[in-house]
């Protein structure tokens, strides 16, 4: 209130003390004139006489750009009355060279200022006589082409890029490994085995010879396969395998073999071993295999007429078994004995997939040397 009705307290001290203003105009900004500006854009084009794009055979942008250079060189000589070059109609490795020559300097156009920036340093890259950037390397002393010792540089981006790619390919028709090999040969394609998969993939050929074919849709398993809640060798197969030779005395040697009984459904393995073929000595493994895990509800085995085509000594030992023989003993036991259907070796595939894992196994730890008495 006593500023409202008296003023501001310096009005009371002496001009001399009152306090400056010390706020400035920056009069650079302030005076500086306005004026309409304006700006022009120049958009400098070079129009290709070829366009690549419109190409999809490497062979053929190759020829047509080497016609075109022909037909170039004939006009030059035409306008400076210069002797015509013959017109020769089939194309000279000189001129297909030159047209080669000339699109990868186009490809490599995208390059240069990322040559020239010091990038692709783990390629050692350098220019050429010609102009086009080529890979180093330490292989100075191989004997080979100069194009092959320092393929040209080309980014992946650019058409051409995707053409060599496919003619390499389509020679052939290669993996995707051999195609990305066989193109640097003369072109090192940046990023080029992703384009070499590409080509690959999208191949028509390719994809139709490797193709999947429509396979046999496979028959319910049979219940003995899939009962979990029994016993281990409640439900077993058995099979021989063999034969391995065994020393028997100071010069004598016979013949002994392996008999494999597996779980059909815990996939556990027991091996016995049969001294001779006979049906008696096949229930003395039987009576062996029994004592230790006990006595199955059914075996499944393989039959006489199955070993048609298997080894001469298992297919005698077969047919000298008796079937009945076998049943009355199995029977007594209160085990059912099975035989598969002749001619489907496979319904006792989970005994022939364990025999050669059995094999292997005795292979490693026996190798080839003869057996001692078992
Ligand atoms: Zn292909």
């Amino acid at each position: 209130m006593d500023e409202w009705m008296c003023g501001p307290n310096f009005l009371h001290l002496n001009e001399q003390e009152w306090p400056v203003d010390k706020a400035t105009i920056d009069q650079k900004h302030e005076n500086l004139e306005r004026r309409k500006t304006q700006t022009v854009l120049v958009i400098n084009m070079t129009v290709t006489p070829i366009e690549c794009e419109r190409f999809s055979k490497w062979r053929k942008l190759v020829r047509v750009t080497a016609y075109v250079f022909r037909y170039v060189q004939i006009l030059k000589s035409k306008l400076m009355k210069a002797s015509i070059p013959e017109d020769d109609v089939t194309l000279t490795p000189a001129e297909l060279e030159k047209a080669e020559h000339y699109w990868t300097k186009e490809a490599q156009k995208g390059l240069k200022s990322r040559f020239e920036k010091g990038e692709f340093k783990t390629l050692t890259p350098f220019l050429d006589n010609k102009g086009i950037i080529r890979v180093g390397g330490r292989v100075e002393n191989l004997v080979t082409s100069y194009e092959s010792k320092h393929p040209a540089l080309l980014p992946a981006s650019h058409h051409i890029a995707l053409l060599i790619t496919r003619h390499v390919h389509e020679i052939g028709h290669p993996g995707v490994e051999t195609t990305t090999a066989k193109t640097r040969r003369k072109f090192w394609i940046l990023q080029g085995h992703r384009l070499a998969k590409t080509v690959k993939h999208r191949c028509v050929k390719c994809r139709s010879a490797e193709c999947k074919r429509e396979t046999q849709k496979m028959a319910d398993w049979p219940s003995s396969r899939l009962a979990p809640h029994t016993p281990p060798f409640y439900y077993t197969s058995c099979d021989y395998f063999g034969p391995f030779q065994v020393k028997v005395g100071r010069n004598k040697r016979a013949k002994h073999y392996g008999v494999i009984f597996t779980c059909l459904n815990t996939r556990a393995v027991h091996l016995e071993i049969a001294t001779d073929c006979s049906t008696m000595e096949f229930l003395h493994v039987l009576r062996r295999f029994f004592a230790v895990r006990g006595q199955p509800a059914q075996i499944l085995s393989d039959n006489g007429t199955q070993f048609v085509g298997a080894q001469r000594e298992l297919r005698e030992m077969i047919s000298g078994w008796s079937e009945d023989e076998l049943k009355d003993f199995c029977a007594e036991k209160r085990v059912q004995w099975k035989f598969i259907t002749p001619g489907a070796p496979h319904q006792n595939g989970c005994a022939e997939s364990l025999v050669k894992s059995a094999k292997i196994a005795i292979k490693k730890a026996i190798g080839f040397s003869v057996y001692g008495r078992l």
